[in-house]
């Protein structure tokens, strides 16, 4: 960064009382422009001390496209923010910086973000601790000042918005906070298999068995918007260029011939599809104000979007891949064969996560994935509620570049028709504070078994969901000494010591 930072510090006698010298704790940074076009760093710092200026009116640091100066020591504080509530106000609480609007705007607009980036390093802060001089105001006489005014966008604050997020990405550690305005979620990589119910994994590029290469993001809830579109005769890869999303994926099951989506389907409050059939009793992939869940809510329901799937692969913490798909009469080439996967699950914060695995080859590699293996790969990933989705053919996850993720490894790699897709999309940065956390929470506790013939009461491991706790019959079991076999056709379980 080519500027130079500097202290300047305005004498303690400084008329209009420009430097009270009284120390204060900041608790957040305040951004103001100067709103002169033409005045430097070193013009608003002569002006604090020309006795021609009758103001009282000062800030800790200006900022042009050469030099930050400070003005005033960073534990004492300035006259740049009044909103009439005394201890609590923007003086009495923030830093104060001033942008400079002359000169090479675009160069100090970029040594700003690298200033405010390492102040707020510096103090272990979060973007969060940034004020406009618009965020003051003085509820008094509804009084708010259009400051920084350069990134004001007729009220839309659009510029300030990037501004923001710049910042965010240099404090994620990414460097190029200046070029690169999303920070997409990391896609991982992963080759797996089961082995007597048991997950294992190989290293990647390593041939060593019969594997399949898995990828997986996490989104996390509040950070990302997500949408169901549906358009027919459009691939995932076009309507995710279409729609300028960030990803897209395929869900729900479909029919090849007539593009008609299967099972309950709503985009808003747009109907798409509606269940009949055994597919009333399956399960649906909601977003409701942001927030994912899994489970059977209906077409009623008011939601962002509401997909189908089947079967359900983990239920409330629990493996429930065989039982569902009996339940849901999920169709053999589906439930017992190995294939290319789409599949999510909503962990105990509320997170979403995707997986999509590759499949449909006969090496020794990428023979696709059995429901016992998603299963335990969400459960391993933290999965209270995990879904199944349409896969084979049309099992597919496209970056913004429209790009193909996983193509290149699916037999028959040629991007199929879906007639639809999940896009996701980043949130706007000022919604992010309101819907940052999920409304459902779900968590691993110490739960009390009581047995009921002897009133002997045991602590067991156990999810808490829902307000309702969830122990694992083999948890029960382990105490009696006893095991537990499910048996696929009765549907029954049976519990031998
Ligand atoms: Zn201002």
């Amino acid at each position: 960064m080519s500027y130079t930072y500097k202290q300047d510090h305005i004498p303690n006698n400084t008329p209009h009382n420009r430097r009270p010298a009284t120390e204060f704790i900041p608790t957040s940074i305040t951004i103001h422009n100067t709103g002169n076009p033409t005045s430097t760093a070193q013009n608003e710092r002569n002006w604090l001390t020309n006795p021609d200026n009758d103001v009282t009116a000062s800030f800790n640091i200006v900022i042009d496209e050469k030099e930050a100066i400070e003005c005033l020591p960073l534990d004492e504080h300035g006259w740049h923010s009044g909103d009439g509530s005394g201890s609590k106000s923007g003086n009495m609480t923030s830093l104060s910086i001033e942008i400079c609007e002359s000169g090479n705007y675009d160069q100090t607009i970029s040594n700003a973000i690298d200033l405010i980036a390492k102040m707020l390093k510096e103090r272990g802060w979060g973007v969060d601790r940034l004020k406009r001089h618009w965020d003051w105001a003085r509820p008094s006489d509804g009084y708010r000042k259009i400051c920084p005014r350069l990134m004001y966008d007729n009220g839309t604050w659009k510029t300030w918005k990037e501004f923001v997020k710049k910042i965010d990405n240099i404090l994620d550690g990414n460097t190029e906070g200046d070029k690169v305005i999303n920070k997409l979620p990391e896609i991982v990589k992963e080759r797996i298999y089961s082995e007597n119910g048991v997950l294992k994994k190989y290293p990647i590029n390593t041939n060593g068995g019969k594997a399949t290469d898995v990828r997986h993001i996490k989104f996390e809830t509040g950070k990302y918007e997500f949408k169901f579109v549906y358009e027919k005769g459009k691939k995932v890869s076009q309507l995710v260029k279409d729609h300028k999303a960030l990803f897209g994926f395929n869900a729900p099951y479909f029919n090849l011939q007539t593009a008609e989506i299967y099972g309950n389907a709503k985009s808003g409050d747009e109907l798409i599809s509606q269940a009949y059939g055994k597919m009333q009793k399956r399960h649906e992939l909601i977003f409701k104000d942001g927030v994912p869940q899994i489970g059977q809510f209906g077409i009623d329901e008011k939601v962002d979007l509401m997909v189908q799937g089947a079967p359900k692969l983990v239920s409330n913490g629990n493996l429930a891949y065989d039982y569902y798909r009996v339940y849901d009469e999920v169709q053999d080439d589906i439930g017992k064969r190995t294939c290319q996967r789409t599949f999510a699950w909503i962990d105990k914060n509320g997170d979403f996560h995707l997986g999509i695995a590759d499949g449909g080859t006969t090496s020794t590699w990428d023979i696709g994935l059995t429901l016992e293996e998603m299963a335990l790969y969400a459960k391993e990933k933290g999965a209270v509620n995990a879904l199944n989705f349409d896969g084979g053919g049309s099992s597919i996850l496209v970056d913004k570049d429209g790009k193909g993720v996983n193509q290149s490894q699916n037999t028959g790699s040629n991007e199929r028709v879906t007639n639809h897709a999940i896009l996701v999309f980043e949130k706007e940065l000022n919604e992010m504070s309101s819907a940052g956390q999920s409304t459902v929470a779900a968590y691993t506790s110490k739960i009390d078994f009581i047995d009921g013939k002897t009133g002997v009461k045991t602590e067991l491991e156990g999810l808490i969901y829902n307000d309702k706790s969830y122990i694992e019959l083999r948890e029960v079991a382990k105490l009696f000494s006893s095991k537990v076999d499910w048996n696929n056709d009765s549907r029954k379980a049976t519990i031998t010591k």
